[in-house]
């Protein structure tokens, strides 16, 4: 049988970190087993969905190379088939028109409350086998079995029980004639042929009624596999209200989206004490059946380590595609600068924990002005360096083959010949060529600058204290 998974989120808001993880579980369990991963759209709720919340669904997905196969399906457009399924239970017997008012409703509802019931609601036409006329408001209820019980058995949650007598003769179509959740989601699970749900535990206690729903369409449900929510570093509850940032906000600030899936994977599943995984990884050891039945908390420090780890890892010959737009929002065109941006990662990425910080500590390696830091300034351009720099400078003029060899030995000379420390010469240097303190090794620094950029930077380094 073929592996078939989904994605199915409601575009109401962001697509946060936490839903993400349900993607990556439900995408890593099809591609582990050579299956197919289908992204379903469910915007029924018109009120609530919007298309700007789809497209940013669409767009982090796609930056996550969280790829679907086969059409993207859109609940809104399969209205007229859940109406015409609907209609089918309908005849079978199975699902019924209800005629009575909100008043009626609330007054049910409120009588059941006092006398401490659940509320729910009382069968009154069931069996009445209504057929309202166009101008009658009414929806549409499934004839949930009265008695006997459904078994879910969970892949992350083990077996769950739930008794028909505690479930309700749910509403399938709603007054304006658009599905509810619970409906839409299984015909279109039918018509997809979905194999496997694994979606957020929010969403167990609906798995009776969908179950339900199966067997009156003489269907046999998929498995399911109910994932814990992601908590907060605080650890509360992920809700929308909490602001948490949609996965784009991690792209802008410079995460690569490889770690991101990294750090997903191990919020709430483990294979042994590994921690970094490629995706290749991943998708050879995913394991729903080890998915932990506890919430796990979002842990930024960890995040900000995996994204380190998968910086040092990251091919030299990938960071120009993955830095330009960050170097473009700075200002620095890398494009026409003679220094390799590739050279450049390779010296900086040791120190740089993120995409962001890469770009941000090599500004001075591709741009003509730099910026100085003035405490770096006062505290090693001092008269007390001028003539190792201006030494450093001539001997750099000698140099035939601009090589970091060259330019060490260059460095060394000039030290011996002033009896100083390396670093009394090496920090004035980098001052002068970066405007600041921190830099890769300097010989490698100056190499990469390039020479004329360093000699007029020493010369600019020179005159500043006159
Ligand atoms: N649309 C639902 C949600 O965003 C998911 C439903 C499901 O996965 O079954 O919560």
């Amino acid at each position: 049988m073929k592996v078939v998974t989904r994605f199915a989120p409601s575009p109401t808001g962001n697509l946060h970190i936490g839903t993400v993880r349900t993607a990556l579980f439900s995408w890593l369990y099809a591609r582990r087993h050579s299956g197919e991963f289908y992204l379903r759209i469910e915007d029924t709720d018109r009120q609530r969905s919007t298309p700007e919340a789809s497209k940013l669904i669409i767009d982090s997905l796609d930056w996550l190379g969280l790829s679907h196969d086969g059409d993207l399906v859109y609940q809104s457009e399969r209205t007229a088939i859940y109406r015409e399924r609907a209609r089918q239970l309908i005849e079978a017997g199975l699902a019924y028109h209800c005629t009575c008012s909100r008043e009626r409703l609330d007054a049910l509802r409120s009588e059941q409350m006092k006398q401490g019931l659940k509320p729910r609601y009382d069968h009154k036409c069931r069996e009445l086998g209504l057929v309202p006329d166009q101008s009658t408001e009414y929806v549409i209820r499934f004839k949930n079995p009265l008695d006997g019980s459904v078994v879910v058995r969970d892949m992350v949650q083990g077996e769950v029980i739930y008794d028909n007598s505690q479930l309700d003769d749910l509403i399938i179509i709603r007054p304006d004639r658009t599905p509810t959740y619970n409906f839409s989601v299984v015909v279109d699970e039918t018509d997809m042929g979905v194999t496997h749900v694994i979606r957020g535990d929010d969403h167990l206690n609906n798995t009776p009624r969908q179950i339900n729903l199966f067997t009156a369409f003489g269907q046999n449900p998929p498995k399911f596999g109910h994932v814990p929510m992601v908590l907060s570093a605080e650890g509360r509850k992920l809700s929308k209200r909490d602001n948490v940032a949609s996965v784009l906000e991690y792209r802008d600030m410079g995460y690569l989206p490889e770690a991101i899936l990294n750090y997903l994977v191990r919020l709430g599943w483990s294979h042994g004490d590994k921690e970094i995984f490629s995706l290749d990884e991943m998708i050879e050891l995913f394991d729903a059946e080890k998915i932990h039945r506890s919430p796990a908390s979002l842990d930024p420090k960890k995040l900000i380590w995996i994204n380190h780890q998968h910086m040092m890892e990251l091919d030299a010959k990938d960071i120009r595609q993955r830095s330009r737009k960050i170097f473009d929002d700075l200002g620095v065109d890398i494009e026409s600068s003679p220094v390799s941006v590739e050279r450049v990662f390779e010296a900086q990425k040791s120190r740089s924990k993120t995409l962001c910080e890469f770009v941000e500590r090599s500004r001075y390696f591709f741009v003509d002005e730099i910026e100085f830091d003035e405490s770096s300034v006062q505290k090693h351009l001092t008269e007390k360096t001028r003539r190792p720099l201006q030494e450093f400078r001539s001997a750099l003029t000698e140099i035939s083959e601009w090589t970091q060899e060259n330019i060490h030995t260059a460095l060394v000379a000039v030290v011996e010949t002033n009896g100083i420390k390396f670093g009394e010469l090496a920090q004035p240097v980098r001052v002068a060529l970066t405007g600041g303190t921190v830099s890769p090794g300097i010989d490698v620094t100056v190499e990469l600058i390039g020479k004329s950029r360093t000699l007029a930077r020493l010369d600019r380094a020179l005159g500043l204290g006159e």
